[in-house]
C-alpha cells in the first residue's frame, strides 16, 4: 500500500537530520524546529556558522544515498528510562519532551538517527522515494541552520 504523502515528508525529516549530523559533525545535532506541509519539509537545527556550498552537496549526496539503500527503518517502544540509557540526549530535541511522558516512541534508523517521535514513518527509507533540498538558510543571530525539501 502505498505510504500518503505527509508520511513519507515527515519521515524524510529524520533521514535529512541524519544527513545533517552526518556531514557537519555533533554539534548539529540540536533540532529547534520541524514542519511538514504536504511535500514540502523544513527543519532547523543549532550550529555556530553557515555550512559551505561542497557541505550542502554532501548532505544531498548522504540523503541521496540512505535512500538508495532503502534502509529498514525500526520503531521502539521502551520507557525514558530505558532509552535514554542505550541513546543519552539524542532522542531528544532542543524543545523539551513533558515529563509527564514516560513511554515512549523511537524512531531508530542505526548510524543515521534516533529520536522520540510518535508520528507514522514509511517502514524503510526507499519508500519516500525522493528528496531534494530546495532551500538552506543561515540565521546569524539565532546561530540556526534551516534546511527545505521536497518529497517526491
Ligand atoms: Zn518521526
Amino acid at each position: 500500500m502505498p505510504m500518503s504523502i505527509e508520511v513519507r515528508t515527515h519521515t524524510a525529516l529524520h533521514i535529512v537530520k541524519g544527513a545533517i549530523v552526518n556531514v557537519l559533525g555533533e554539534d548539529a545535532k540540536w533540532s529547534t524546529s520541524a514542519g511538514v506541509n504536504g511535500s514540502h519539509g523544513r527543519i532547523a537545527v543549532e550550529f555556530n556558522r553557515k555550512p559551505t556550498d561542497e557541505e550542502i552537496t554532501e548532505i544531498q549526496r548522504k540523503v541521496d544515498q540512505k535512500i538508495a539503500e532503502d534502509a529498514k527503518i525500526e520503531i521502539h517502544q521502551l520507557s525514558r528510562k530505558d532509552a535514554e540509557d542505550r541513546w543519552g540526549d539524542w532522542i531528544y530535541d532542543k524543545f523539551p519532551l513533558p515529563e509527564s511522558i514516560q513511554q515512549l516512541s523511537v524512531f531508530y534508523l542505526p548510524d543515521w538517527n534516533v529520536n522520540a517521535c510518535n508520528k507514522k514513518h514509511t517502514e524503510t527509507t526507499g519508500q519516500i522515494g525522493s528528496i531534494k533540498i530546495t532551500k538552506t538558510r543561515y540565521r546569524n543571530s539565532k546561530q540556526v541552520l534551516e534546511v527545505s525539501y521536497e518529497v517526491a
